[in-house]
């Protein structure tokens, strides 16, 4: 057991932490404020070699393990103080192109990989829709039939990050319904498909810096070659490649922003005078620190544990399952605390707090709800 990260990790953390300063952080509060898209950042990203990270080198990525992701993340998160653009980072890196990376053919990879190393094109995960969320197999409507050389797809994926902007989609879709989970299929869906279109983007509470919509697919035409692996066991083969990525490197989100919050509110309370004194000599503030450098410790160890497993191939189910609801609901209740300590001022939205605030909400339910978390984690037991 060695916790501490190589000196070479170490540096690349520092590097990213300070792109997203300087590039991301300074225009976070107006971008929040108009739920804009910045496509200037994203190229930066792109040429900074971000939006390929974990991708093979060969198909022009940096070949970067999941410890490296998610610590290059956690800087992210840390740097920026924007949730909004570090989720449709891993939306793009993770759950939309990492399916293709483990599970595509050479052709698919040779075709799709290159352009969104690069961030020529963004990626995205088609999953949920309208009436399936948590049972995603079960209840899912979108259908495929296979046509000759095609498929032909028909129904709609709700809350789809990167929806609008987005150039190529990983899309679940039933191909058998009798078998469950064991009948549903992936494909790789682009843009320019015939019978492809996007709903009207969705104003969001938090995570107002990137973008969400419903995709809908209304005779949609996919030739037979971009199927990802097998008919009917796209949904079992894709997830378990990919779901202990997800939910380690875009939870690690949670612990740059707790990392930021913590080092901020700290800040805070020394300069903050009440009752002749800095608030941070009061033991109920010191309270809140205290717990938070105690949640932000546990989290930070629970998610580089379940990113060492990933690297060294063992399969992590547990260790990602607590990760990420240890994590989520670590963020919220820090964000609450370092809200306290700014008093009226965690109200005011020039006050980073409070985005961070509206940020955290979505982490206890997207990439499935701390409830879903605590039932895999009690089903392995
Ligand atoms: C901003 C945003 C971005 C998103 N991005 C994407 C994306 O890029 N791609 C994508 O496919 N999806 C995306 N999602 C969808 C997200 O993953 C789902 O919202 C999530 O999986 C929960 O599904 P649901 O909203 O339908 O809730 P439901 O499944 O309807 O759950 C409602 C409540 O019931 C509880 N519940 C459900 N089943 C159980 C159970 N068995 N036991 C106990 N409690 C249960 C849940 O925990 C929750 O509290 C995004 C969502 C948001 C809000």
């Amino acid at each position: 057991m060695n916790f501490a990260l190589p000196p070479d990790l170490i540096e690349f953390r520092d590097m990213v932490k300070k792109f997203a300063q300087t590039y991301v952080q300074p225009t976070a509060e107006e971008r929040d404020a108009q739920g804009s898209w910045d496509a200037d950042i994203w190229k930066k990203m792109g040429e900074m070699g971000l939006l390929g990270l974990p991708f093979p080198e060969e198909y022009g990525g940096q070949g970067a393990d999941c410890l490296t992701t998610t610590v290059a993340t956690e800087a992210f998160a840390e740097g920026a103080t924007d949730g909004g653009v570090t989720l449709a980072w891993g939306a793009h890196t993770i759950i939309g192109s990492m399916p293709i990376v483990l599970c595509g053919t050479p052709e698919q990879k040779q075709k799709y990989i290159p352009r969104l190393a690069t961030g020529e094109w963004t990626a995205g995960l088609g999953l949920t829709e309208p009436g399936s969320g948590s049972d995603a197999a079960g209840s899912m409507e979108t259908r495929a039939e296979k046509k000759g050389d095609r498929y032909v797809l028909n129904g709609s994926k709700m809350f789809i990050t990167n929806g609008p902007i987005g150039d190529v989609f990983v899309v679940m879709a039933v191909t058998d319904k009798k078998k469950g989970a064991m009948g549903v299929s992936v494909f790789i869906v682009e843009k320019d498909f015939k019978g492809f279109s996007v709903g009207k983007k969705l104003n969001k509470m938090g995570m107002r810096t990137s973008t969400t919509s419903e995709l809908i697919f209304e005779d949609m035409e996919v030739p037979a070659e971009n199927l990802l692996t097998k008919e009917n066991s796209g949904f079992v083969r894709v997830g378990r490649a990919t779901l202990e990525w997800e939910r380690t490197v875009l939870v690690a989100s949670a612990i740059g922003s707790i990392q930021y919050l913590l080092d901020q509110s700290v800040k805070y309370a020394k300069n903050r005078v009440q009752f002749g004194e800095p608030i941070v000599r009061f033991q109920a503030i010191q309270d809140k620190i205290a717990r938070a450098r105690m949640r932000l410790d546990a989290a930070r160890l629970l998610l580089y544990k379940s990113a060492v497993k990933k690297d060294r191939g063992e399969s992590a189910p547990i260790e990602s399952s607590i990760a990420k609801v240890y994590a989520t609901e670590a963020m919220i209740d820090v964000t609450y605390d370092m809200g306290q300590i700014h008093g009226g001022y965690c109200f005011i939205h020039e006050y980073p707090i409070e985005r961070s605030y509206r940020d955290a909400r979505l982490g206890t339910l997207g990439g499935g709800t701390s409830e879903v978390m605590r039932s895999i984690i009690a089903a392995n037991i």
